[in-house]
């Protein structure tokens, strides 16, 4: 090293500044450069006209480059984690040249832009997706080799951001993965929490929570915008006034405002030079009103009140599927909502004036998606900013308004659907609270035109509630205001339409359409799933990962009995995987031969771990009471948990306990040794999902039918050759179609009969069946143990055959028929395999790249624009 640097000679260092150099990061003044405008310009656009190299030497020099000035490390002590900081500057670099590139030329194109917005984003690591988006982990990985780095270790150290609780927040990154890949000009919104999706851990066998400060090292993949910063008004009041033409104007003033702060992620496509925004805001106290409150002489009041302004971005709400109607919340989202207008305004408003564009031209040039109702109060803030600043006739605002938006339902659970009471409103956003009452005023007057004194679907149909205090139901304030309202997979559409919107369907037939969700292949497949993604480019060349329709072919090498040894050889390679890395972070030893069923999730009654629980305590009784003869014929398995619960969700942590204590008792029983392991593995985020998935030969995904929306876990396991055990419900229908029936293993109440089994059961209860009657003596009996707080008996009562609202007594017995099914399937080593090739190459339906092709073509009316760079790598 020391040598190294004493062999920079002169004709070395001028090589080095003219093919290594950086783009010019300081432009200096032309009048302090005191040169010629033009050549000043000419050298400028020289020095930053060509891309950093990419070769291997190239790649070391900017590593070190980095530890040494960016770090500020010495050059002699490094640990993995300098060296992770360092390769993450290093690749960002060569991010934000193609990122900055791709944002000026759709803004020279004046293309029609996608927004997304989402209060979540579970964005998982970025260094290993960075990498293989911009073709250079191969050469990543040879530079960190040569100087004694292994590019895999280097990216364990990197700590995930976890902006979201689950399903929803990992499908808009799924989405703006592929929205970057498919060169689509659109830009993903959300907040910049300081605390993430807490870490779980257990302690004593229980959740416990504890804080995610995930910046505490820095974060290299975002930055910093601090000339992109916007006023956010709360509380107030609204001033009416006459213009000079009498007409009725309102402004809302007064009250506090909070200053929102732009971060920005660069967010890269596979395969192509494109790289889109992902925008996230963060809260901080304003000028003008650290002035006034200090100025008032009240100190400390004052610095109360600075704190407040910070805590708004302060933490990410752990529920998933409930909703806490907490007043924070709703001035997060506000909050979100109003920075994220005003940006796109600002950019929209860049093109009114020249040509002929003008206000009403905002539908063709912008496209927001609202990712559940969570940003809903959009809809009633851009109509503010037309009526009051713009001043726009209602008419014309709403008819831009309703072009603009379109809204995305997750979810018909009532306890999901968000309401917030109206005097929370009227304090926090008075003239929202105004505005909606119009719109909800003249929709009614719709209403009552095609259903005169229809007072029951008036009531239905109102955005507000009237109960006390009144509500505001923002899932009709979405649909009111929104272009197209789509479903997130076919049944969940149906039921959205019967169920939830019956009679907005009658008056809007066309409105409601479903996109079925769809996940990465790029993250899921090529980065999670390295032994199988090079079966995949060994087959069919590298093609696929942009283009899964490009599988379907493999399907016919399931009857080739050496491609079923090599695809059996990838599974086992990463159950191997799994083994070692359960033993050297949990210290369990698991059984790579056995078969491995997982069922990681948020934890949630309708998603039923219970049943999954009872299951595995039916078969632990088995175990213990079969003669040899029997545990022959039995097929040893590997159950994995995992999931968080939300804090506040008593039934969900009992669920947690009860899987540890099964889990204990499980394990240290010598009857068990080679038959079954039950693991509950903590704190379930992305990259654990990276893990576990590729090692999967089973998964469960057994919501009661009707329930879940569409499941995208369900699609990752399949992707990755594994079969699922599956209740007709969410896209398991649809998945269940593509691969054929023979590949899945079905069972339980379908959603149409769910109802009336409720009823039936109400006043008839059900026999219980014997084996589930054994599992749940067991459990009451102690087996596991007996919780202080009845935490089992709270778990059991709620599935009497009464009162079981999941169906999880009532599904049952076709559960473990399902179960018995998949076992059976499993011993005939060489038809699973056949079963599993099949099931995976016929999975593209289920690729986000599908998925965004229709937001694309039926809801946002957006076309590909793919940035090319002026000169190739080559040429430098
Ligand atoms: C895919 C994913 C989910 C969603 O899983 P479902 O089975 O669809 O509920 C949740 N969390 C993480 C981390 C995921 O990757």
């Amino acid at each position: 090293m020391e040598s190294d640097r004493a062999d920079v000679t002169e004709s070395s260092f001028l090589e080095s500044a003219t093919t290594i150099l950086d783009r010019p990061r300081q432009y200096v003044d032309d009048a302090e450069m005191g040169v010629d405008h033009l050549a000043h310009k000419e050298l400028l656009w020289k020095l930053s006209s060509t891309y950093l190299p990419n070769d291997v030497a190239s790649l070391q020099r900017s590593l070190v480059r980095h530890v040494e000035y960016t770090l500020a490390r010495r050059r002699y002590k490094l640990d993995t984690s300098s060296f992770y900081q360092a390769t993450a500057h290093s690749v960002r670099d060569r991010l934000i040249e193609r990122w900055t590139d791709t944002q000026q030329y759709s803004a020279k194109k004046g293309a029609k832009k996608v927004y997304y917005l989402s209060l979540e984003f579970l964005i998982g690591r970025s260094l290993g997706n960075a990498v293989s988006n911009l073709g250079l982990r191969g050469a990543y990985a040879e530079a960190l080799r040569q100087i004694g780095y292994d590019l895999e270790d280097i990216m364990s150290e990197e700590k995930e951001p976890a902006l979201g609780n689950g399903g929803l927040g990992r499908l808009a990154s799924c989405f703006l993965d592929t929205l970057a890949t498919q060169n689509y000009p659109a830009w993903g919104y959300g907040i910049r929490y300081k605390y993430g999706m807490f870490e779980q851990r257990i302690v004593n066998g229980k959740q416990v929570e504890f804080p995610d400060y995930w910046l505490t090292d820095g974060n290299p993949w975002e930055v910093e915008r601090l000339d992109v910063q916007y006023p956010v008004r709360l509380f107030g009041h609204v001033r009416e006034f006459q213009d000079p033409d009498g007409n009725t104007l309102y402004a809302w003033e007064g009250g506090e405002v909070v200053m929102a702060q732009a971060y920005d992620t660069p967010i890269p496509g596979y395969g192509t030079y494109n790289t889109n925004n992902m925008r996230l805001w963060s809260s901080k106290p304003s000028h003008e009103f650290n002035l006034a409150s200090f100025n008032a002489g009240n100190y400390y009041g004052a610095v109360e009140a600075k704190e407040r302004c910070e805590s708004i971005t302060s933490v990410l709400y752990p529920n998933d599927a409930t909703e806490e109607g907490k007043r924070l919340r709703l001035k997060q989202q506000y909050f979100f909502v109003s920075a994220t207008l005003q940006d796109i305004y600002r950019r929209f408003k860049k093109n009114v004036g020249r040509g002929s564009t003008t206000m009403k031209n905002m539908p063709d040039k912008v496209a927001i998606q609202l990712n559940d109702t969570h940003p809903a109060i959009a809809i009633p803030e851009l109509m503010r900013l037309l009526l009051d600043i713009e001043r726009l006739p209602w008419d014309e605002a709403w008819e831009i308004t309703r072009k603009v938006f379109a809204y995305t339902n997750h979810t018909i659970l009532p306890e999901a659907l968000e309401k917030w009471p109206v005097p929370m409103i009227t304090e926090l956003l008075p003239r929202h609270m105004q505005i909606i009452y119009e719109i909800n005023h003249r929709f009614l007057l719709e209403v009552q035109k095609m259903w005169p004194n229809d007072t029951a679907r008036m009531s239905s149909m109102s955005i507000i509630e009237e109960s006390s205090p009144k509500m505001v139901r923002m899932s009709n304030l979405a649909v009111i205001g929104s272009h197209t309202v789509n479903g997130v997979a076919m049944i969940h559409t149906k039921l959205l339409k019967s169920l939830l919107f019956p009679d907005f369907l009658l008056m809007w037939p066309e409105k409601f359409i479903n996109v079925t969700n769809g996940v990465t292949p790029r993250r899921w497949l090529l980065q999670a799933n390295p032994a199988l993604a090079s079966i995949y480019t060994g087959m069919v060349g590298p093609g696929w990962v942009n283009d899964l329709k490009r599988l379907e072919p493999i399907k016919t090498m399931a009857q080739d009995p050496q491609f079923r040894q090599r695809w059996r050889a990838a599974k086992q390679t990463n159950k191997q995987a799994l083994a070692e890395w359960l033993y050297r972070s949990m210290n369990i030893r698991v059984d790579p031969n056995a078969l491995f069923d997982m069922q990681i999730k948020r934890i949630h009654e309708y998603k039923r771990q219970l049943l999954n629980v009872l299951g595995i305590v039916h078969r632990y009784a088995e175990i213990t009471q079969a003669t040899p003869e029997q545990r022959k014929t039995m097929v040893p398995r590997v159950h994995i948990i995992a999931g968080k619960a939300a804090p506040g969700y008593v039934m969900a942590k009992n669920l947690v306990m009860l899987v540890c204590a099964v889990s204990e008792v499980v394990n240290s029983d010598a009857a068990c040794r080679d038959l079954l392991k039950v693991v509950f593995v903590p704190n379930f985020n992305v990259s654990l999902a990276e893990i576990l998935i590729p090692a999967s030969d089973i998964s469960q995904h057994i919501s009661t039918a009707g329930m879940e929306a569409s499941g995208t876990g369900n699609m990752k396991f399949v992707m990755n050759g594994g079969l699922i055990v599956g209740t007709m419900d969410g896209a398991n229908i649809e998945i269940e179609q593509a691969i054929g029936e023979h590949n899945m293993f079905t069972f339980g109440a379908k959603a149409d009969q769910v109802a009336a089994i409720r009823r039936k059961m109400a006043h008839d209860p059900p026999k219980i069946d014997p084996r589930l009657h054994r599992a749940m003596g067991m459990i009451r009996a102690g087996i596991f143990g007996k919780p202080d707080d009845g935490a089992y008996n709270q778990l059991l009562d709620a599935i009497d055959p009464r009162k079981d609202v999941y169906l999880t007594a009532h599904d049952f017995p076709s559960y473990l028929g399902a179960i018995a099914e998949a076992d059976a399937a499993y011993q005939y080593e060489e038809k699973w395999t056949a079963k599993c090739i099949e099931a995976a190459c016929s999975m593209w339906m289920f690729s986000s790249d599908r998925t965004i092709r229709e937001y694309a073509a039926k809801i946002w009316n957006v076309e590909p624009l793919p940035f090319r760079p002026p000169r190739h790598h080559s040429e430098r």
